[in-house]
């Protein structure tokens, strides 16, 4: 049966990715269309000169989720992907001290208790009462939302003690630390879902809980290489990728999508479509007015969204002697997190993040050189923000942050090669809506059930991948999102999709 089904998949993200490698396991015939040259979207690799840069993801956390897609087409993921474990996982730099954050809890303890008042006494707790909330979330994570049945299920019921509705990450933190700081180390984490600790729902503390449990992974030659190998899989598996073919349209009759029509004109007849490209995008460029109702353009212009980021990837003659990972926390970390989310303006004192991947991967640069990736979060284009009056002066004052809060003094010497991304560009040449990094905000309102939903609430054979429907933002839930569309589509047309004898890493 699955032979004859011709799935179209519009776009060659991740999760239109990993859509694509367990559909053409089982025996669909699978086509995706992707605009740009390469696969993997926001997570594809940017290359300047002899420099390798990813675009987004440099944190591959909970490689399990990723190991069992692979597992799910007969595949080990170690033998496409070379993972190194980073530990200390990241560095955290406040104005007066400097934090190292290990996934080895002894170490962790003890970084702890050299750099708090209150010690490392609140960390036990922290991981036994949040591993607790995050087994009993994950079946919920994992479950399908497309139907008021499926949605108040008994996982949900189970669950539902445990999502603290009326407390934030940052609340949330309080029942275990008491130091501002403290909170910060196991709150920043909500900045991965491009929302403030102050407003992200505490079950996202879930999300530093796993770092901890689980730790942070790179990838030899970037986590591109993820996009890259799962394509690989699909063209093995007798899948098909058409790189630069942007799609231009869906092709719906009565609110059937029947194919895809390409900007060339070409139109791709299809059995079902799934939709990689970002939801808030698609629903307003590939669909004619007057179609959607609940997603109508003026209603998901009302939608709120995640906070941007200003990106550079700098090619430089030297190697700097700073970690992998770097988070620069501005010195006023509450007034910036307004000014992004809040007020949507710009700060001149604002948190910044560093990967300088070359002290773990040679591959990235040429010998004595590095390729160093700066993201800066920034309000989403619901500001008024002028990007391109505005680019300049900012990648000037990032570069004076890196030299003052990291040592950089002469980084300016040693830049050979750069490119920038701003909230701007994501938006016209990323196909971002709002420039929204992260996507629709992950706020309950617009999770679960509230979500646009994996088959797509408003069209027929229409489903969705990606950060834009459930479970939401990050590569982890980004490749669960693949799974549970995957598996409507294969029960809808009986095929079997055996699961991974276990989840016994959770
Ligand atoms: C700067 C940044 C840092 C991030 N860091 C992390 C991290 O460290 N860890 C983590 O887990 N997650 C991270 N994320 C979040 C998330 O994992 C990535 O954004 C991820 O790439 C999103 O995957 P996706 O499948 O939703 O879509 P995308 O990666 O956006 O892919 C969508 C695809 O659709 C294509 N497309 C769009 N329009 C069309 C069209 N009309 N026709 C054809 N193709 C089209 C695009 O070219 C693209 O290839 C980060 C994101 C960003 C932006």
């Amino acid at each position: 049966m699955a032979k004859t089904k011709h799935i179209v998949i519009v776009g060659a993200g991740p999760g239109g990715l990993c859509a694509g490698m367990l559909l053409s396991q089982r025996g669909f015939k699978v086509s995706l269309f992707d605009k740009n040259p390469e696969v993997g979207g926001r997570n594809r690799p940017i290359h300047l000169d002899q420099f390798v840069f990813d675009t987004g993801p440099t944190f591959l956390l909970m490689k399990n989720v990723l190991d069992e897609m692979f597992e799910l087409c007969g595949k080990k993921s170690e033998d496409y992907l070379d993972f190194v474990k980073l530990d200390p996982m990241y560095q955290l730099l406040f104005g007066d001290r400097a934090v190292n954050v290990y996934s080895d809890h002894d170490k962790m303890r003890a970084e702890l208790q050299s750099k708090f008042a209150e010690g490392s006494a609140g960390f036990d707790r922290y991981l036994d009462k949040e591993g607790n909330r995050f087994r009993k979330l994950y079946p919920c994570i994992k479950r399908d939302y497309t139907s008021l049945t499926s949605f108040l299920s008994w996982d949900l019921i189970r669950a539902l003690p445990h999502l603290a509705l009326n407390h934030s990450v940052f609340s949330n933190l309080g029942k275990y630390f008491r130091e501002e700081k403290m909170r910060l180390v196991f709150s920043f984490q909500s900045k991965y879902l491009g929302m403030s600790p102050w407003e992200c729902p505490a079950l996202f503390t879930m999300l530093s809980y796993l770092e901890h449990e689980y730790g942070i992974y790179h990838v030899q030659g970037g986590l591109n290489k993820i996009a890259e190998a799962m394509g690989k899989v699909i063209v093995e598996q007798g899948g098909e990728i058409f790189t630069n073919s942007p799609v231009a349209s869906l092709v719906i009759e009565n609110k059937v999508v029947k194919g895809v029509r390409l900007e060339d004109g070409t139109q791709i007849d299809a059995d079902e479509v799934i939709v990689n490209a970002d939801f808030a995008h698609a629903m307003t460029h590939l669909v004619e007015p007057g179609v959607l109702t609940q997603h109508s353009p003026e209603n998901l212009k009302k939608k709120q969204y995640s906070c941007s980021t200003f990106m550079m990837y700098l090619g430089l003659n030297t190697r700097y002697d700073i970690p992998h990972h770097n988070i620069v926390f501005a010195h006023d970390y509450t007034t910036n997190i307004t000014n992004i989310f809040n007020k949507k303006i710009l700060s001149d004192d604002f948190s910044f993040y560093v990967q300088n991947a070359s002290v773990t991967d040679p591959t990235l640069a040429p010998e004595g050189q590095s390729a160093l990736y700066v993201l800066v979060p920034m309000p989403n284009n619901q500001s008024a923000i002028d990007w391109d009056e505005t680019c300049a002066r900012m990648r000037e004052q990032v570069l004076d942050a890196m030299a003052a809060r990291l040592g950089m003094a002469d980084i300016r010497k040693q830049i050979l090669c750069e490119k920038i991304i701003t909230p701007k560009t994501w938006e016209t040449d990323e196909n971002v809506f709002m420039g929204a990094t992260f996507s629709l905000a992950h706020k309950f309102s617009q999770m679960l059930y509230w979500r646009p939903r994996n088959k797509f609430q408003e069209l027929d054979s229409c489903y969705l991948v990606g950060g834009g429907t459930h479970p939401g933002s990050g590569l982890p839930t980004i490749y669960e999102s693949a799974r549970i569309s995957t598996k409507l589509i294969c029960r809808k047309y009986g095929v079997n999709i055996q699961e991974p004898n276990r989840s016994t890493w959770m």
